[in-house]
Order: structure tokens, then C-alpha cells, then sequence
């Protein structure tokens, strides 16, 4: 990723802001230029919660270049209904359940050389203080 697309992104890297149709109340992440919904091309920026479940996972065993394997990917159901996908954090595979409350934090995803810019964005990690359910 270059500096001046990073630069573009950051709000949606730091903040999970997405965006909410001004038609249709439809919430989307990333932004875009048409709503997915009703195709419409008004939106007001809309912050997500960051909190939400796991709909489903893998472990990459083989990944793109600057993304050291193994690593866990989700696609996570935001509580918004927002489903988006994401690095997994602070968690074993054999650890990860469908289903699981899950939150984004903010980590490091990788760096452009020992002099580079370094990339943060978000990841989730299982929500800290989740109450078991039996
Ligand atoms: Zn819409």
C-alpha cells in the first residue's frame, strides 16, 4: 500500500468509520461509492462500534507478500450488521468459535522497510470481560 492511499484510508483503518446511505439508512464498510442497497451516492460517515461475532474463519497458511503466514482471518457480523473481514488477534486457532463476541483494536499490520512508514489498522480480538454463557 503506498503512503497517500494509507493517508485516504486512515479513517476507516483507526476508526472502522464506515458510512450510512442518506436514501436508504443502509450502514456499508468500506466506504464506497454507490450504495450497495439502493445504489444511491449520498452518505453521511458513520462510526461502527468495533464490537461484534464471529460468522465465520480460517487460517491462512499461504498469504500475499508483506503478510506473514500463519495468521487467522474472520469475517465478523458487526452488532450494526456490517459483515467485514479481518485479521484475527491474541488468539490460537484451536481457540476461535463461530459465534464468538469479538472487538476491534488497533495493531500493527505491517511495515514498509526498516525505514519505511509502518501500516496500523484493525484487527479483533475476543471481546475482554465476555461473560461465559452455559
Ligand atoms: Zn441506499
Amino acid at each position: 500500500m503506498d503512503l497517500p492511499r494509507y493517508h485516504r484510508l486512515r479513517s476507516a483503518y483507526y476508526r472502522l468509520e464506515g458510512q450510512r446511505c442518506a436514501s436508504c439508512d443502509t450502514l456499508q464498510f468500506p466506504a464506497r461509492a454507490r450504495c450497495g442497497s439502493c445504489g444511491g451516492n449520498a452518505f453521511e460517515d458513520h462510526r461502527l462500534s468495533g464490537r461484534g461475532t464471529v460468522y465465520s474463519y480460517t487460517e491462512m497458511t499461504q498469504a500475499p507478500a508483506g503478510f506473514p503466514p500463519p495468521y487467522l482471518m474472520a469475517l465478523v457480523r458487526l452488532e450494526e450488521g456490517v459483515l467485514l473481514a479481518a485479521q484475527l488477534t491474541d488468539i490460537d486457532a484451536h481457540e476461535v468459535e463461530i459465534g464468538m463476541p469479538v472487538e476491534m483494536v488497533t495493531r500493527r499490520l505491517r511495515e514498509h522497510g526498516p525505514r519505511g512508514f509502518l501500516v496500523y489498522g484493525y484487527k479483533f480480538r475476543p471481546l475482554l470481560g465476555r461473560r461465559l454463557v452455559s
